[in-house]
């Protein structure tokens, strides 16, 4: 009884949220420029009705009692996960005084303003103070949190339950020990590949129908999604039949539009696949960053830069580019499209440099927090980490430090869940082509729907119900590692560059 009062008072909090869900996605795609005054304040309303409600001493209440009643479900009832979800995120919203939630607010609303000039401006010392503060708040959030936890562990927790740098740590010098000399054997090496094939004035409008074609091949409904445009790509849902993926369409450089697309993608069959039973459940929604990076990142690369899935779609590609790819052969294609090459940015980086780019963060992030590392000390640190991991020291703090927007948003322990998505994506894919051995002759042929099949049972379905680290257990009968993914970055990129 007290368990479906509470889930009826969950499910209009969750409700409000995909409510300001759909104005926060109007604004990034549609909404015009004069909007966004009003539009933050509607939101502002939204989130505060909603987290009024879910800290209020009802919920309080009904949580309690639900609980009580919980020990009659079983151990691993939808009920009994229920209840630890609810009561994880309750603590933590709760735990948290007001006074920290309005500081965080307002330093970090402000912070990004003030990053984003800074970065423009190639002005460190302008951020500094704000970075500075961001960092002493969050060590009092983690505090608040988690006052058992160390402060990493704790951030890390956010978005990666039961993560920590234990288990991180020597995942990521398994990647470090493996990435850099595998950079440096590519440098000395391997054979010179270019991308200039992906630079020549490719029509928006063309990259878009071709990209709409693709989505459909892999499974994408449009009857239950859509895809639109803005700045920066994302995934969002409003409920399990809606969902909105987005793009930006470059006409100097095709890849960014087309494997944007195939990421979102992936995103998105995680939220559509999920048990409907669990529609605006507590249980609704994908566990953890980790694990939905793992769906977006296994279409973009393993499906997406694969040669299989070129052999397939390049003759299609080729007849909407004629003039650009006509005459390309596919090889040629396919090695621009991986083309390794250290570089200053993250977000260009390719599938071996790219966790070099994550490990540097996150041992910049711990050394900032606990402050063996100070902020005005950052810049000259992060230099440091660049030359030993890629052998180049950014020009600028433009290039270098300021180059990624999370710490001005207060998104320390953030960045892992990147790399553990890419481990990951090649864990689950491992185990799909044991059980499926056809699987790279289907992606060859165009048909995906054993694939989806298979996340959709081992994955998917389950939403939040398990915790990440047993979701991976089960799907994959192996706790998190490394092995599979080592090996497919070896074989992929020795066969590519000659080595
Ligand atoms: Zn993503």
């Amino acid at each position: 009884m007290s368990f479906s009062a509470l889930l009826v008072r969950l499910t209009d909090i969750h409700n409000l949220e995909q409510a300001g869900a759909v104005l926060d996605w109007d604004q990034r795609t549609y909404m015009p420029a004069k909007g966004s005054e009003a539009r933050s304040k509607q939101l502002a309303t939204l989130a505060k009705i909603s987290h009024e409600m879910f800290v209020a001493k009802e919920t309080a209440d009904l949580l309690a009692a639900a609980e009580a009643e919980g020990k009659s479900f079983g151990e691993d009832s939808d009920e009994r996960a229920m209840l630890r979800v609810v009561r994880r995120n309750f603590d933590r919203e709760t735990r948290v005084p007001t006074e920290l939630v309005v500081a965080l607010a307002e330093t970090t609303s402000r912070g990004q303003d003030v990053w984003a000039e800074a970065r423009a401006k190639n002005d460190f010392q302008m951020f500094a103070p704000w970075l500075q503060k961001i960092i002493e708040l969050k060590r009092q959030y983690a505090a608040a949190i988690a006052p058992g936890l160390p402060v990493y562990d704790a951030l890390l927790d956010l978005f990666e339950e039961g993560m920590t740098t234990r288990v991180l740590d020597p995942i990521f010098a398994a990647l470090k020990a493996h990435g850099v000399p595998l950079v440096g054997a590519i440098q000395q090496r391997g054979k010179k590949i270019s991308d200039e094939i992906l630079t020549r004035n490719y029509d928006p409008k063309a990259q878009e129908k071709f990209c709409h074609y693709i989505l459909k091949e892999c499974g994408f409904s449009f009857e239950r999604g859509r895809l639109d445009t803005s700045v920066h790509p994302f995934c969002t849902n409003f409920s399990q039949n809606d969902v909105r993926i987005t793009t930006r369409w470059e006409t100097d450089w095709l890849p960014g539009a087309l494997f944007g697309c195939l990421h979102e993608m992936g995103h998105s069959f995680y939220e559509l696949d999920i048990d409907p039973k669990y529609e605006a459940s507590p249980l609704a929604g994908g566990v953890s960053l980790g694990i939905h990076e793992s769906q977006s990142r296994l279409w973009e690369n393993l499906v997406g830069r694969s040669r299989e899935f070129w052999e397939k779609y390049y003759p299609e590609l080729q007849s909407a580019f004629p003039a650009q790819l006509g005459g390309e052969p596919l090889d040629a294609f396919y090695e621009a499209i991986n083309r390794v090459t250290p570089s200053l940015i993250r977000v260009e980086a390719d599938e071996v440099t790219y966790n070099l780019h994550i490990i540097l963060r996150y041992e910049m992030e711990q050394a900032l927090l606990s402050g063996a590392v100070a902020v005005m000390d950052a810049p000259a640190a992060w230099n440091e980490k660049m030359k030993a991991s890629f052998g180049i020291v950014p020009p600028t703090d433009k290039e270098g430090i300021l180059q990624d927007v999370h710490w001005s948003a207060g998104l320390f322990g953030y960045f892992p869940t990147y790399s553990l998505g890419n481990i990951l994506s090649s864990q689950l894919f491992a185990v799909a082509m044991k059980e499926l051995p056809n699987l790279r002759g289907e992606v060859r042929k165009g048909s995906f729907g054993g694939l989806l099949e298979w996340l959709r049972t081992h994955v998917h379905q389950y939403g939040r119900k398990y915790k990440p680290a047993d979701l991976v257990k089960k799907a994959t009968g192996q706790p998190l590692s490394t092995e599979a993914y080592l090996k497919y970055l070896t074989e992929k990129f020795t066969r590519i560059y000659g080595l």
